[in-house]
């Protein structure tokens, strides 16, 4: 008897702490999918889930938590579509390809996932590193560690020499013949196994470096880096595996290559002629613009041994071009999600990337668009982030200003949630 009452007792103990309700009072609400501001709208959260959005006031019981955000404006959790949190710009970052260890660069990766977080990035898509991503988005999917969600890539897919080849710019006795496990291709065949190791290894989405890139230790930053059916092969077996693709992306020929071949985005986009954003327009490929990065390898590369020789002159050069392609990107109409490449500038300054867009014409709400229900669209996750709906996640931030008014408040997060956890409150 006395047991059954104390199963009885901890079953309404589960119960009662299942339906743990916290109620937010937002003074100001962004409304991002009509591009308006609402005042006083009322949050109801059980769990991790959003259960109500409403203009009437809730009633707050005793067992509810409430959250006084009267005096703020709150917003969905901000996406950025493209990061590495694996690695942060330095002096060294060369050098420490051969000095870190798997544990380094995991416990860096902690660091920049948390800066990130506190930035108010509630999601990202890594695109690119070594398997340690993959077992951080684990970690922070289990609540080990604190960090945004991540939907990884793993490694990113490159050919023979090209951007992403790991042992690119050794000396020869260290290059070693990278394959398909470690995400260099040639041919065909090299390609599906590629995208098929990268789902035994657990990704999320694929990454190709199309085009030359501006880090590597290689001479051309835009060349064409795969061929047509090698890209076609990538992204047919990458829809077997319900795989998006993502594409690196500079110079001309290599974009086309990759539009044509079925790539859901273009990241950067540097050298997008009119007759690609034509392409894009029409079957509906995102552009990732990448301004924020853009200007910080222009400026880096000024520094003197701060990158190799080899490098400097492409990140002079592609660098501060990127901000350009992208306002004449939107002004054209190609749809665009918020991505900033954060790891190539400092991580937690992913933020950066309004003012950019701002400065070219695009104003705070449509950028709030493409860093919120664009970005989940391109992730496929729609159901589930990008807005504050009912049902879905409770990735919810807020700033005291107005960045309507002042974009710079975007650098200025004082409220993060994610997941209904509260993260920062200032
Ligand atoms: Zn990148």
């Amino acid at each position: 008897m006395k047991k059954n009452i104390l199963f009885l007792l901890s079953l309404v103990s589960i119960f009662t702490l299942a339906q743990e309700k916290t109620i937010i009072h937002c003074g100001k609400f962004v409304d991002v999918e009509n591009g308006t501001i609402l005042e006083n709208i009322y949050i109801s959260i059980i769990n991790d889930k959003i259960e109500n959005v409403s203009k009437i006031k809730l009633t707050v019981s005793d067992t509810d938590v409430f959250i006084d955000l009267s005096q703020k404006m709150v917003m969905p959790g901000l996406i950025d579509m493209h990061v590495h949190l694996e690695h942060e710009t330095s002096a060294k970052q060369y050098i420490e390809e051969f000095t870190l260890n798997d544990a380094d660069i995991a416990y860096k990766s902690l660091a920049y996932a948390k800066k990130t977080l506190n930035a108010g990035f509630t999601s990202v898509r890594d695109l690119g590193g070594t398997n340690v991503n993959i077992s951080l988005r684990n970690a922070i999917d289990n609540g080990l560690v604190d960090g945004p969600r991540v939907f990884t890539a793993g490694k990113s897919i490159a050919t023979t020499g090209g951007h992403a080849d790991p042992t690119n710019g050794y000396r020869s006795d260290l290059m070693g013949n990278p394959g398909p496990k470690q995400g260099v291709v040639n041919g065909v065949d090299d390609c599906i196994k590629a995208v098929r190791q990268r789902y035994k290894d657990g990704s999320d989405l694929i990454k190709i470096t199309a085009s030359g890139g501006v880090l590597s230790v290689a001479k051309s930053g835009e060349n064409a880096q795969f061929t047509i059916q090698e890209i076609k092969a990538i992204v047919s077996t990458a829809n077997d595996y319900g795989f998006k693709v993502a594409a690196h992306c500079h110079g001309e020929e290599a974009m086309k290559r990759a539009v044509i071949g079925g790539v859901h985005s273009i990241e950067h986009g540097t050298y997008m002629s009119e007759e690609i954003m034509k392409l894009m327009k029409e079957r509906g490929t995102y552009l990732v613009p990448t301004v924020t990065a853009g200007k910080a390898v222009g400026l880096f590369a000024k520094i003197p041994n701060y990158y190799p020789d080899l490098v400097v002159p492409k990140a002079l050069e592609i660098g501060p071009k990127i901000q350009n392609t992208f306002a004449r990107a939107y002004r054209y109409g190609v749809k665009i999600a918020f991505g900033t490449d954060a790891g190539v500038f400092i991580h937690g300054d992913n933020w950066k990337e309004f003012i950019y867009m701002n400065e070219v014409g695009m104003p705070f709400m449509e950028i709030l668009k493409t860093a919120t229900i664009n970005a989940s669209d391109l992730l496929g996750q729609s159901s589930m982030l990008g807005t504050i709906e009912k049902g879905k996640f409770a990735d919810i931030i807020a700033v005291d200003g107005d960045p309507t008014i002042d974009i710079n408040q975007m650098g200025k997060i004082t409220f993060v949630m994610k997941g209904g956890k509260i993260y920062k409150s200032e």
